[in-house]
């Protein structure tokens, strides 16, 4: 069941993923060579609860931090630890959820640390730019498949490959909502897309091949072949016919100055 979201109830959205947003901003300084994982967790959980949010993944499913954070060839779902303490020319994706006034938000960046490969920095563009190719097909009348073919056809062409097994999804007064969002697919095939549907994209995109590993602790998936992994995020509403962003990649380049992803 999908649900359609009022103009209000997508205004409450919009707060919760710009918090979001607001937060990735306030880690975005941090993301350096010392830092742990461990320490962007805290930060983070103490900004998002300073705003009167609660931050939506710790306890879900018995997830035990705030944020995702995941390293280099970690895909997504990586669990911060005092034991990962970031290196120059690491990456990692950082996607964080909050509850505010009933609503959730959920974005994911990725971040460089310190100077990065330049092949590795182009995993970050091409990423971040099948978001937004996905994001241009996210219009009423389009469907959902028609945004997987796009994100897909966007990195496949620049020689990566695409994880199947986790996709992006409808999102609202919880987490997971109808319809799953593949970042692959066919065009015309899935769910017709209307004003009022809020959904995640997200693309996760591997410089080699898309095999993945779920790690013993349950959460964190990685790359079989060991290279890197990219992963961007954006919540997004279909609104009045149009694609918008709620949340908002400008706050979080903003404090990063000069490491930001073109
Ligand atoms: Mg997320
Ligand atoms: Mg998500």
């Amino acid at each position: 069941m999908i649900y359609l979201k009022t103009a209000e109830e997508i205004e409450l959205l919009r707060l919760s993923n710009l918090l979001v947003s607001k937060t990735l901003a306030t880690l975005a300084p941090l993301v350096q060579p010392g830092v742990t994982t461990a320490k962007l967790d805290r930060v983070a959980e103490e900004f998002i609860r300073s705003h009167g949010a609660t931050p939506a993944f710790k306890g879900y499913n018995g997830f035990p931090c705030a944020v995702c954070t995941s390293v280099n060839d970690q895909i997504v779902h990586g669990i911060p630890s005092e034991k990962v303490v970031l290196k120059e020319g690491d990456i990692v994706s950082i996607d964080i959820g909050t509850f505010l006034n009933g609503f959730v938000g959920d974005s994911a960046y990725t971040f460089c640390v310190g100077e990065v490969a330049p092949e590795v920095r182009r995993l970050l563009e091409v990423t971040k730019a099948s978001l937004f190719v996905g994001i241009g097909q996210a219009v009423e009348g389009k469907r959902v498949g028609d945004i997987g073919y796009a994100v897909q056809n966007h990195c496949e062409a620049a020689g990566y490959s695409i994880v199947r097994e986790l996709v992006g999804h409808g999102v609202g007064r919880v987490m997971h909502e109808s319809p799953e969002v593949p970042n692959y697919g066919r065009r015309g095939s899935g769910a017709l897309l209307k004003t009022g549907m809020t959904i995640c994209i997200e693309p996760m995109v591997c410089m080699g091949a898309r095999d993945l590993i779920f790690e013993q602790d349950g959460w964190t998936t990685r790359t079989r072949d060991g290279k890197y992994a990219a992963h961007f995020e954006h919540a997004v509403a279909i609104n009045r016919g149009k694609a918008d962003i709620l949340s908002d990649f400008s706050l979080i380049e903003a404090a990063l100055g000069e490491n930001i992803i073109e």
